[in-house]
Formats: C-alpha cells, sequence, structure tokens
C-alpha cells in the first residue's frame, strides 16, 4: 500500500533529508512504496521521500520510460535557463512558471550501491533540480520573490479552499510578475 503524500504546511517537508548509508532491504522496500505513491498520485512523474515523510535522500521518478531511483543525489554542473510551469505533488493544484537551468549533470548512488551519474535537460533536468530541494526541505515558494510568494501562496489557498475538490485538481496556471 502507497502513502500518503504531506502536503504544504507539513514540517517534515522544511527537513533536511539524511543520507542513505546502506542499501538495505528497508531502503528497498521504501522505494517499492514511494513508485506505489507516485502511481497512485495519478499525475505525478517524481517523488522525494520526505513528501511520504520519510527523511531520507532518496526520490524516484518515471518520464513513462522506466522507473528509476537515485540515493544521495547532488547536482554537480548545470548551464542554460529553461521556463517551465512547474507544479508539485505537495502543493497539488498550483503550477507556476519558473526558471532554472536547463541542462544538469546529477551524481548519486543507485539501489545497487554504485555511483550513477546522469545527464539531463529540460523535463528530466528540471525534476532532478525540484527533488533534490525536496530532499534540502526547498519548495516552489521558497524559490520565489516575497511579492510572487504571496501571490501564488494566494493561489495556492483558493485552490484548497475550492467548495468542490475535485478528485484530481484542476490544473491552474500562475504567471508571476
Ligand atoms: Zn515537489
Amino acid at each position: 500500500m502507497g502513502y500518503q503524500i504531506r502536503t504544504y504546511g507539513d514540517p517534515v517537508l522544511k527537513s533536511t533529508a539524511a543520507a542513505v548509508e546502506e542499501v538495505n532491504g528497508k531502503v528497498v522496500r521504501l522505494v517499492d512504496n514511494m513508485f506505489e505513491t507516485l502511481y497512485t498520485s495519478g499525475n505525478g512523474i517524481a517523488l522525494a521521500a520526505p513528501q511520504i515523510g520519510v527523511q531520507k535522500q532518496i526520490f524516484v521518478w518515471d518520464l513513462g520510460e522506466d522507473p528509476l531511483v537515485v540515493l544521495n543525489p547532488e547536482i554537480v554542473e548545470s548551464a542554460g535557463e529553461w521556463l517551465y510551469d512547474e507544479g508539485c505533488l505537495s502543493i497539488p493544484g498550483l503550477y507556476v512558471e519558473m526558471m532554472r537551468p536547463k541542462t544538469v549533470l546529477m551524481r548519486g548512488v543507485g539501489l545497487d550501491g554504485e555511483m550513477i551519474e546522469i545527464e539531463a535537460d529540460e523535463l528530466e533536468a528540471r525534476l532532478f533540480q525540484h527533488e533534490i530541494d525536496h530532499l534540502n526541505g526547498v519548495l516552489m515558494f521558497d524559490r520565489m520573490t516575497p511579492d510572487q510568494r504571496a501571490e501564488a501562496l494566494a493561489e495556492y489557498r483558493a485552490i484548497s479552499a475550492a467548495p468542490t475538490a475535485p478528485a484530481e485538481p484542476e490544473r491552474r496556471r500562475l504567471r508571476l510578475r
């Protein structure tokens, strides 16, 4: 059974995740549960362990090709700029246009304990940066100016307070000034 996804306001999302010291059966089961939670979400492409309340440096992703996982990831190089409507399973319904580097080189450890390096572009590079932010207790709101944050928070509160919340939140696009 999957876990419930923690949403904005839950303190676990503001905490820094600890490195995984050993890949054991517990880590493998956690990763299985993370995939199940991700697929149950319906519209997510990636999920970090703190989003299910586990303070470990792990995230999983699936862009429709393969279920993939990385432990203890870090961005070691980044380049360019790319504008994208970023969303977050922990801030359901809100999509905010955000600028971040277009390409990144991520280094981490695979479930077999071996070091991996992945060069990514655009959507995959974006999700790497977004998920690593989660491992550092950083949310989209933290990457905005105070004015943008106020606008985005107001929009999110309006979405959350909608009287008939649909099972899958309607996609609301917010272009920040
Ligand atoms: Zn997120």
